[in-house]
């Protein structure tokens, strides 16, 4: 991807646009290639290739039209395609949002950045590795999404960890690939539907009251692990581990105060992507959708720059013409 990487320290000049994207993963990417084909003047300000959920990811294999390849591939396909219409990628932070007459200040480790309307696609964060032989299987074992790694784990035992109501999505989805679930939860069983439904399972093994310590392996995978229970440790033999300890959080840091998320961390949008800001979209994991996929993140993105160009130009919303 030829991104622009401007040289920080010392004033900048405000780089002007009609749409500032920020965050470049399959959202950002996506709605920068729909705008920019609006001939939109388009400016996406991105941390990295890799520092995205996508661009982090090993290999994605369910990305529609794509043999498995890694996800940074994907990310930079996604963002070459953009460019090949004009759209501006630059690495950087977005710092914050500030409003000006006529539209925005994005405020960045760049400098400013202008636009009269900008789109929100800085994904969501994940909890850093804790757990021994955690880092070192991300991605050969290690997972945190049953939609996307399920299928690798087909007929094999795997090790799900978490008492959130997505952990008992997940353990389902798993029990009917697995050959086992082995099913870590910390603290006692939650009540609800999905937790009912898993205890009866044939192929659920719930262990409530018990810790995941360690995560066993090598370079051929994931091994065992290693838990902590009322009668002490013991080693489960496994092929995977689903990791659900601590929800991911959506970046709107850079947001606020113009923008801020409610209680849960979440940022409310309306259709097509709009905020309560008029101007401001927000697509991909950054709204806490419940199905969080590449190829979902990039069909908002698609719909967000579509509605973004019908306000730009004061035109009204969609008319179907099949109503
Ligand atoms: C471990 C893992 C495996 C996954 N596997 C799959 C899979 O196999 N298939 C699938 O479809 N989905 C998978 N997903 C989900 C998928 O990666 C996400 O749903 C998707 O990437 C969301 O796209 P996004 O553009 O909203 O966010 P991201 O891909 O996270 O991109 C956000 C971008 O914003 C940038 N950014 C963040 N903050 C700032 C800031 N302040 N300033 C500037 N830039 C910023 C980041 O650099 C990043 O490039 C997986 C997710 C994880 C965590």
């Amino acid at each position: 991807v030829g991104t622009v990487a401007v040289r920080t320290g010392g004033p900048q000049a405000p780089i002007s646009a009609d749409v500032v994207i920020v965050g470049g993963g399959p959202a950002g990417s996506t709605a920068a290639l729909y705008a920019a084909r609006a001939d939109l003047q388009v400016v996406v300000v991105d941390r990295g290739l890799d520092a995205g959920a996508l661009g982090q990811t090993g290999i994605v294999a369910n990305f529609p039209g794509l043999p498995p390849m890694p996800g940074p591939e994907i990310v930079r396909a996604l963002r070459q395609q953009a460019e090949r219409f004009g759209a501006r990628f630059l690495t950087g932070q977005a710092l914050g949002l500030q409003p000006r007459e006529g539209g925005f200040s994005v405020l960045t480790s760049l400098g400013e950045l202008r636009a009269r309307g900008v789109i929100a696609a800085t994904g969501a964060t994940g909890r850093a590795p804790a757990v021994p032989g955690e880092a070192e299987l991300l991605g050969r074992g290690v997972s945190s999404c049953a939609t996307c790694d399920g299928p690798f784990f087909r007929g094999r035992r795997v090790a799900v960890v978490g008492r959130t109501e997505e952990a008992a999505e997940e353990a389902l989805l798993l029990a009917h690939l697995a050959e086992a679930v082995e099913l870590v939860v910390p603290g006692d069983l939650p009540v609800g539907p999905h937790w009912q439904a898993l205890v009866v399972h044939p192929r659920v093994r719930p262990h409530p009251r018990h810790s995941l310590k360690a995560i066993l392996g090598d370079g051929a995978g994931v091994r065992a692990v290693r838990l902590r229970g009322p009668g002490g440790e013991r080693e489960l033999p496994v092929h995977g581990v689903f990791l659900y300890l601590q929800g991911r959080r959506p970046v709107t840091d850079w947001l606020q105060p113009v923008l801020a998320p409610g209680p849960d961390g979440c940022l409310a949008v309306g259709p097509g992507y709009g905020t309560a800001v008029p101007g401001v979209f927000a697509v991909g994991d950054v709204l806490c959708t419940e199905v969080k996929q590449a190829v979902i993140a990039a069909a908002q993105g698609a719909e967000a720059a579509i509605q973004a160009e019908r306000w730009l130009r004061g035109r009204s919303g969609p008319r179907p013409d099949w109503r």
